[in-house]
């Protein structure tokens, strides 16, 4: 890595105050990996920029806050595993993940079709130089493994301060306001509050969330025992040929991740989480309803949710945008992950994104004396593959709610492209 030498003074980070909003896993990753790329800069004139990350939530989250597991991938273009890496984090987050260092042989992402018989799985061997091809982890799990990693060199994160809108001000910087009205002055702002970003509907309003034309249940089933197979280890989509999607995946030893699917040209009502023990029902029965043509253990899962976790859900997604664009010219601010450009959870990828969009504007600010100019090498590296996941998450949904024939040129089509793609690797 080539890092200007001379001139590091002028470099645009250099003695600015960066407040970030959101710590999830794009503002963690972003505030780690600054932190891991500023001692490289070896220059008596340069000042390090000062990092306070503030966060809605509490530091110890609840069930039913975002308590789900995450795939992180090793492919080219998402390079979740490839971020851990970079960042020093890769052997905890395997520790402490549901796959560990088994990998594949502890579960990975399948295809089912509608009698769980498997149409695919994601056996791929680890590419060179990573340990693993993917791992599995709590979401919560990950968030902590960032938050300890941050919080020791010496970040300071304020939990519980939820902002509540951003005004640009005179030279390009920023002020935030907070819930219960004190401010904040910043020289730099990063935008890491997730899909519902209040900083971009401040300074984006425009730019919304678009319904893709699916609703669906989750809930988060616990096990006395270990749970029935195969969400156990594996997890993935059931394309039942229904019209009704399936998502079933593990979260630890004896919990199961579940979501039921459909498509509504219109978005559901939500109540505000958590939900009452009335509509929970509802849900569970809706759920059951729904699901009624899935087999066995499809109702297992169902039955042992826990009642906290179900939820109704409408899923939503974006395009990115570039940041010269518009209105934030000469604003110097950043959107990164699902604030920037969300994506529905058929992705299996947006905390990728999140991890390499957190890298890599960090790379690029300490690679680029201008603001400008690491802006827009950022962009190029951000924008092209959240595209390409949108593309795929919108393929998925497609064929996850596919219906009758359609659906078995699908399974057919899959089955004969994956079996090709086994038996070439046999010869690598
Ligand atoms: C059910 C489900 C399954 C998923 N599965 C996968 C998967 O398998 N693989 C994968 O890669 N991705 C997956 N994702 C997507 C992934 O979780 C997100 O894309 C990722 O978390 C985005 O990271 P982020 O940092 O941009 O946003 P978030 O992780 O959402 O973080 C945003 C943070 O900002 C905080 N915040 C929000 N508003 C404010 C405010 N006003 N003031 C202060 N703080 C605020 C929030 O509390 C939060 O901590 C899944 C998502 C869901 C919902």
């Amino acid at each position: 890595m080539s890092f200007p030498s001379s001139a590091t003074s002028s470099l645009f980070v250099s003695s600015k105050k960066i407040l970030i909003i959101g710590a999830g896993i794009s503002g963690l990753s972003f505030a780690a990996s600054l932190q891991k790329l500023l001692p490289t800069i070896c220059s008596p004139t340069f000042t390090p920029p000062t990092l306070k990350i503030y966060e809605r939530d509490t530091s110890d989250l609840q069930p039913t806050r975002q308590g789900y597991s995450l795939s992180i991938r090793s492919d080219a273009s998402t390079g979740g595993v490839q971020t851990l890496q970079k960042l020093g984090l890769l052997e905890i987050a395997i520790g402490e993940s549901i796959t560990g260092y088994q990998g594949k042989e502890k579960g990975t992402f399948c295809l089912w079709d509608g009698k769980w018989n498997e149409i695919f799985r994601a056996d791929m061997p680890a590419p060179k130089g990573l340990p693993v091809q993917s791992l599995r982890i709590k979401r919560n799990v990950l968030r902590k493994i960032l938050v300890d990693a941050v919080v020791e060199k010496g970040a300071e994160i304020v939990w519980e301060k939820k902002v509540v809108g951003v005004e640009k001000l005179e030279d390009e910087r920023l002020k935030v306001v907070f819930a219960g009205g004190e401010e904040e002055e910043c020289d730099f702002l990063v935008a890491a509050d997730g899909s519902k970003s209040k900083v971009r509907g401040a300074l984006r309003p425009e730019d919304e969330l678009q319904f893709r034309g699916v609703v669906g249940i989750m809930g988060e089933a616990r096990f006395a025992d270990e749970p029935p197979a195969p969400a156990n280890r594996d997890w993935g989509l059931m394309l039942s040929g229904t019209g009704t999607g399936l998502f079933v995946g593990p979260v630890d030893e004896r919990s199961v991740v579940w979501s039921v699917t459909w498509l509504a040209s219109e978005p559901a009502a939500l109540s505000k989480q958590p939900i009452g023990e009335r509509e929970a029902h509802e849900l569970l029965k809706g759920a059951l309803e729904r699901g009624k043509a899935f087999p066995e253990p499809f109702t297992k899962y169902v039955e042992a949710t826990d009642m906290e976790t179900l939820m109704l859900r409408n899923f939503s997604d974006k395009a990115p945008f570039e940041h010269f664009a518009g209105s934030l010219k000469g604003t110097n601010v950043v959107f990164l992950g699902d604030a920037n450009h969300a994506v529905t959870p058929f992705a299996g990828a947006g905390a990728c994104l999140a991890l390499s969009d957190g890298w890599d504007l960090a790379e690029q600010l300490v690679k680029h004396e201008k603001f400008e100019d690491a802006l827009k090498a950022y962009d190029e590296l951000s924008i092209p593959r959240a595209k390409n996941v949108l593309r795929m998450s919108h393929f998925t949904i497609k064929f996850g709610h596919g219906k009758g024939w359609w659906t078995r040129v699908f399974v057919i089509g899959f089955k004969i492209l994956f079996g090709v793609m086994a038996f070439l690797r046999r010869f690598r």
